[in-house]
């Protein structure tokens, strides 16, 4: 008889969802389904996890877990399994709970891995052998080794990861969980123990602390079933003697009595810039009224250009940061904290007071902005109520928190019901804000970090490092080195006990029919017919609406959805190439920018950005369209679909009417130059932008977008602007001249079409703008339609053979990408083949996986081909010891394509698996799906149905092809002849690689953006600082509440 006893049900009225939980009486394990319409069936497994120190035991946890159960003590069975079944696992840890995720297409392959999965969670091996590879090792070279203890060692010494954890250590108490590194700090890991690990085990993966998450359509008995079946094993739950529940049966933690600002320290060789961290506890979690306040107050203050604090510190001439971001760590008190990012170091100490004078002035001048602040939670709401629309985790994060800190009667979670918390603080008055500023905001004491860059913490890091491994080196000597080489071989043969054939057939691989793929409908209007009609019901609207005498390009692809979003996609190639540099400028102004209307009224951009805000709810540009054919731009609004002619006004206002402000333009340079600094910090941006700048002509947007190689672009622009601002407004309008003209224009319409009204006809103006004829029914017909261009044409020749190394001193890992030419046609023959070989060697488990990461060499690694620049790539990320990376991969391929090693059929299946999860995932959502769609048919211009036949395409893949494909494609990219190499490291390592590389035949390039600076200290090794890249993160105050520690490569 199951003990699941359903404890909570409800439909939320703002989201098409069905939200039940369950509770087993007799273990206290519960279970929560969100029933949603979704491709996939998203699975997270929460566990609580509270722990008083640094030695990372829930984080190392994690990833034992994924080592075997006494069931199936098969090291990597979970993932084997899973790319059978269309299937992903992953998990992360945050520092009140480790989340495990499952994502399947289809219920199929989920019903199938999650007995599997659950027993590993509840009946781990925890074998020693295990422990030592994954978490702590000396290998034979005398190298500090173990997945955790690089994955920590990427990350310990980043600013962000400093500054936090010192404020959680001084918000918190030493003994509260809220101030332990439960990623585990190095120094901690080191002694960890596998004991210790046990030990945490025993006392956190209980039952009764353990809730199990699933979203998507699954057949709710099955899982009913599954879970009473697993629950039916587990022990019973000695109610006389009630476990401890996590942080909820904590004693509270005292509240920070005095103000406290400390500085820290973080390694850079460029000092010009650090960043302020301030920190503040909130309410009780459960008060969700005063949370949902507060998070809109930091909102108010940091979420758009004319917000408070952005107005005084950010959008100024000679900013005092170029960013500001608000994020909660959602605790039992919820945790706030504002991010400073790139404040100039000689400004650090004062920015503090000048914030909270700002805020207190702000007060008690009265300028606090009602209608600003309705705005900003009619906005939250929506927004949040399309990520519950969209995003399978929305809910699951409610679920998460829920059943950290909610009830266990189901009664906290009811409140997901509606979101009254958005009605009750609309009712608040100015007054009201104004002492919930003061009471939770200025008169707390709160906790500020200045974090400072520091070019001896840099130095000192990096030889200590060298001091350690010689020191190491001596002290075992040959023979201790030996043993130790030894010892890891002996762990590392425990660990790979082969997976029985017999155990993986004996799961029956689902049925790919069976997955069912969101499907929106595509509807066309003028110059999209040409490129064929189509015949629905949709389409007949869009006829009905005059659509066949459209003078632009204008696809309509109908979704169910409550929201809507435009998107117009540009061409770069009509911009002269002398204009190109102009390009970041013009679209950094472009969402905030005064306009002058017809009548010749200015509107300023604080105005702009308030109505835009008002009439939509999320406004981005970006390069290329969906990730791909970067000489595109797409400017996109999201809206509700009521909007429709709003949102289309304010593209033609924000194109048509742009006022370019000398002002504004001269506070976006100085932004863009003071980023520059914290963009070099980081190996895999550096990586990417040497990639854009060396590889493309400068005939390509791609790198004239690029951050870094617009380094003495921003900087000749200031001058500009200040000498002759004439001169730089004239080329930004020639810009917007050659990118919106009417030929040029690609319009991406994705909503309900019975939400909108007129869809053809609206767009009336946006046709006068950019054709100039005076009406929309005019004929003056467009010739023709700019083509989509490709970066493909801009690929400089002749790199072939060099290794570019590229140095930064503030990380310790290593980033690589080898790119050697591949083909260019959307329809070659050998897509499949190559899909196939690709998924087939960079399986979780598979060749790479197991020779790569497996082996310590790096975090991760995989393979690409972007068909649009034409261009294979082979990437390293976070890098311990990246030449092995490389030498182990080239091995691995060069195996495969001599026919030493053989495809196995299994494998290839699993391989071809993973391309149906892959693409159900991608398409999780109708507006993901329907976007996607487009790219494939409209932008690649695949036709109808390209996801099918390719699926079909795939599953005709032979072991030869796959042989014939990895000698055509991937042995190029590890070949001297055939292969350009883009490699950032920390100087320390640069001599070395660089012989190593010379040996392999490259010819190694250092610094190649020419930046040397004499390093001063130690080997004069002449490293050099590089540049980098390309920060697409738009950020929007993300409140992601903690710092994740995530599997995902
Ligand atoms: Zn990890």
């Amino acid at each position: 008889m199951s003990h699941l006893k359903q404890i909570t049900s409800f439909k939320p009225s703002y989201a098409p969802s069905i939200i039940t939980k369950w509770r087993s009486s007799r273990t206290g394990l519960q279970l929560l389904l969100v029933e949603q319409e979704r491709a996939t069936v998203e699975g997270y497994f929460a566990v609580a996890t509270e722990i008083e120190d640094d030695s990372g035991c829930p984080h190392t946890l994690e990833h034992l877990i994924f080592m075997g159960s006494k069931k199936h003590p098969y090291k990597g069975l979970l993932d084997t399994l899973g790319n059978r079944a269309f299937s992903n696992t992953n998990a992360w840890t945050a520092t009140d709970s480790t989340v495990y995720t499952l994502t399947t297409a289809g219920w199929e392959g989920f019903r199938l891995l999650l007995p599997v999965y659950l027993d590993h969670l509840i009946n781990p091996t925890l074998t020693d052998s295990a422990c030592y590879t994954e978490v702590y090792h000396i290998d034979g070279d005398a190298n500090e080794k173990g997945v955790v203890f690089s994955e920590m060692q990427a990350v310990e010494n980043e600013a962000e990861e400093i500054a936090g954890l010192r404020a959680r250590k001084i918000l918190y108490p030493a003994s509260s969980g809220y101030s332990s590194e439960t990623g585990g700090l190095m120094g901690a890991l080191r002694v960890l123990t596998n004991d210790r690990i046990r030990q945490f085990y025993h006392a956190l993966y209980r039952p009764d602390n353990l809730c199990i998450i699933v979203v998507g359509t699954v057949e709710k008995n099955e899982l009913i079933e599954t879970i009473a079946k697993f629950d039916d094993e587990l022990p019973t739950l000695d109610e006389a003697n009630p476990s401890h529940r996590p942080f909820v049966d904590t004693e509270s933690v005292p509240v920070l009595v005095n103000r406290v600002i400390e500085s820290v320290e973080f390694p850079d060789k460029d000092e010009s810039s650090g960043h302020v961290l301030i920190s503040l506890l909130g309410p009780s979690i459960l008060d969700e009224v005063t949370n949902t306040a507060l998070h809109c107050l930091f909102m108010y203050l940091t979420d758009s250009d004319v917000s408070l604090f952005r107005k005084a510190f950010v959008e100024i001439e000679n900013p005092l940061c170029t960013e500001i971001l608000s994020y909660t760590d959602d605790f039992k008190n919820v945790g706030y904290n504002l991010w400073f990012q790139n404040v100039p170091t000689e400004k650090l100490e004062n920015l503090p007071g000048q914030i909270f004078k700002v805020l207190l002035d702000h007060v008690e001048r009265s300028e606090f902005d009602l209608r600003q602040m309705q705005d900003v939670i009619e906005r939250e709401r929506l927004q949040f109520t399309l990520s519950a629309e969209r995003y399978p985790s929305t809910f699951a994060n409610v679920g998460i928190q829920d059943f950290l800190y909610g009830s266990i009667d189901g009664k906290d979670l009811h409140t997901a019901k509606q979101l009254t918390e958005y009605e009750a603080i609309r009712e608040y008055g100015i007054q009201d804000w104004e002492s919930l500023i003061r009471k939770w905001v200025l008169n707390p004491a709160h906790v500020l970090i200045l974090a400072r860059p520091s070019a001896k913490l840099a130095s000192d890091i990096r030889k200590d490092a060298k001091l350690q491994l010689t020191k190491r080196r001596q002290e075992l000597g040959k023979e201790g080195l030996q043993k130790l080489a030894s010892r890891l071989k002996i762990a590392q043969d425990e660990n790979e006990t082969k997976i029985p054939d017999e155990l993986l057939f004996s799961f029956p691989a689902p049925d790919p029919a069976k997955v069912k793929f969101i499907q929106s409908v595509t509807a066309k209007a003028g110059l999209a017919l040409n490129e064929g009609t189509v015949k629905n019901e949709i389409q007949d609207i869009i006829s009905k609406d005059n659509g066949e005498k459209f003078p632009l390009y204008l696809q309509v692809e109908h979704v169910k959805s409550n929201f809507a979003s435009i998107s117009i996609i540009v061409s770069t190639l009509p911009v002269p190439q002398d204009l190109l540099p102009y390009l970041s400028l013009f679209l950094q102004n472009f969402f905030s920018t005064p306009i002058v209307l017809d009548d010749g009224i200015e509107i300023s951009y604080e105005e702009v950005v308030k109505q835009l805000k008002r009439d939509t709810i999320s406004d981005q540009y970006s390069s290329g369209f969906e990730g791909e054919f970067e000489e595109l731009l797409t400017f996109e609004l999201q809206f509700v679909p009521g909007n429709y002619k709003q949102a289309i006004d304010w593209f033609q206002k924000l194109i048509w009417h742009v006022k370019f402000d000398v002002k504004r333009l001269q506070v976006a340079v100085d932004k863009a130059l003071l980023a520059i600094p914290s963009l070099k910090r980081d190996g895999s941006v550096v990586t990417g932008s040497a990639l854009r700048r060396l590889l493309f002509t400068p005939r390509s947007a791609k790198r004239a977008l690029d951050d870094l190689e617009n380094e003495q672009v921003w900087r000749q622009l200031g001058t500009d602007l200040k000498n002759r601002p004439e001169f730089v407004i004239d080329r930004l309008v020639s810009v917007r001249d050659h990118l919106f003209a009417a030929g040029n224009l690609r319009i991406l319409v994705t909503a309900d079409v019975h939400q909108i009204s007129n869809p053809v006809s609206s767009w009336h103006a946006i046709v006068k703008s950019a054709t100039g004829a005076s009406s929309s029914s005019s004929s003056a017909l467009l010739a023709a339609l700019t083509p989509v261009p490709r970066s493909s044409v801009n690929v400089n020749k002749g790199l072939s053979g060099t290794a570019y190394l590229l140095t930064v001193p503030s990380t310790e890992s290593s980033f690589a990408t080898l790119v050697a030419h591949g083909f260019t046609d959307f329809k070659h023959a050998d897509i499949p083949a190559l899909a196939v070989a690709t998924a087939y060697l960079e399986a979780v488990e598979g060749p790479f996986w197991r020779g790569i990461r497996g082996n310590g060499y790096a975090y991760g690694a995989n393979l690409s081909r972007s068909i649009e620049s034409g261009m294979n790539q082979f990437r390293v990320y976070r890098g311990a010891d990246v030449s092995k990376a490389i030498s182990k991969a080239k091995q691995i391929v060069n195996d495969y394509g001599d026919g030493k090693i053989e495809f196995e059929p299994l494998l290839i299946d699993s391989a071809i698996s993973t391309i149906v999860g892959a693409l159900a995932e991608a398409d999780n959502s109708y507006y993901a799906a329907a976007s996607r769609k487009y790219l494939q048919e409209s932008i690649k211009l695949l036709g109808a149905n390209s996801t099918g036949k390719f699926l079909a395409s795939i599953r005709t893949v032979t072991g030869s092809q796959l042989q014939a494909v990895a000698n055509k494609y991937l042995k190029p990219l590890f070949d001297h002849q055939t292969a350009t190499v883009f490699l950032a490291c920390n100087p320390v390592k640069i001599n070395e690689l660089k012989q190593e590389f010379v040996q392999l035949g490259f010819n190694v390039v250092i610094d190649p953006f020419g930046v040397i600076e004499d390093d001063g200290n130690e080997s004069g090794s002449g490293s050099e600082e590089e540049e980098e890249e390309e920060d697409d993160d738009d950020d929007d105050g993300s409140e992601e509440s903690y710092d994740e520690y995530s599997d995902d490569d």
